[in-house]
């Protein structure tokens, strides 16, 4: 073979393997991203989780020991929503705390409330029917977490061992520990004792630090692991500056609870839910004037 054309063969070669080679690098992280949500366990469903702003109290709410730090005082100043949630997948139809009812929360914080929707209401704006809710997580047992037990006339109630054992909790209405009572009678209250899991890629998780037997809820969902810390995390700061409530089981316990939020959750606090934080509504993509999707932009 002549030698300029065994100089073009392999020219042609070499142009052939640098198209192999960039098309390679090009194509290896998408490949790389769509292995990498395979080996999710494909096996998991993936739940969709919304949160639902039910009231909301005047600023000045008490979520923090020290207004030393700039972002916290801000936060201070910032009114105080509250929440629940709603989680759909397959076979679930759950709710994160029960919610508030007018009487109580009117009743602990006269001033400053505003207007009040109830479950049953913000539910429907969702096109869900709250009478199909089939499990209520109590994360604790305040006022405005379990005014709206009668929201869910078919729903079966979960609360943490000791939390049940300590009732009354600090936070809580007599009468609606009455309806505890009453579920537990009717076959309606699950008890657990530390971590479990209630559905596949649910896990409900031991907390402590707000009342004795405070609980949070872990989701699998598309955009990765959601974590709920209801009454358990007020705001994001409290987690991110390490700087607890005063409302709760003292600084120490608190910030115990804290290290196990954050174990679940790793280091990205970008799919957490605190309890009681506007930001969750300025953070997530809105679905209604009050309901938020929790999920990634
Ligand atoms: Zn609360």
């Amino acid at each position: 073979m002549p030698r300029r054309k065994e100089g073009e063969i392999s020219l042609i070669k070499g142009i052939l393997w640098s198209v192999f080679l960039i098309t390679g690098w090009c194509l290896a992280p998408t490949l790389l991203s769509a292995q990498d949500k395979a080996n999710k366990d494909p096996k998991t469903p993936q739940y969709e989780v919304y949160v639902l702003l039910s009231a909301s109290w005047a600023a000045e709410f008490p979520r923090f020991t020290s207004l030393d730090n700039d972002d916290i005082k801000e936060k201070f100043k910032e009114t105080t929503p509250v929440t629940f949630a709603y989680i759909k997948g397959p076979g679930v139809e759950m709710v994160f705390n029960a919610g508030p009812r007018k009487g109580t929360v009117f009743e602990v914080i006269p001033k400053g409330s505003l207007d009040l929707i109830d479950q049953k209401t913000l539910l429907a704006s969702l096109g869900v029917v709250s009478a199909k809710i089939k499990t209520a997580v109590i994360d604790a047992t305040c006022f405005d977490h379990l005014g709206g037990i009668d929201a869910f006339p078919n729903a079966t109630f979960v609360i943490q061992k000791k939390e049940f054992d300590s009732l009354p909790s600090k936070y809580s209405n007599a009468e609606d520990i009455e309806k505890i009572m009453q579920l537990k009678k009717e076959g309606r209250l699950k008890i657990i004792e530390g971590d479990q899991e209630l559905a596949p890629g649910i896990k409900a998780h031991f907390l402590g630090g707000h009342t004795q037997g405070t609980q949070f809820l872990s989701v699998q969902t598309d955009d990765g692991l959601v974590v709920l810390g209801g009454d358990g995390l007020f705001t994001y700061e409290n987690l991110k500056y390490d700087i607890p409530s005063p409302l709760g089981l003292g600084k120490e316990a608190q910030k115990e609870s804290y290290k196990r939020i954050r174990k679940v959750l790793g280091e990205s606090d970008e799919l957490l839910v605190p309890g009681h934080d506007m930001e969750v509504f300025r953070r997530f993509p809105r679905i209604t004037e009050r309901v938020v999707q929790i999920k990634l932009r």
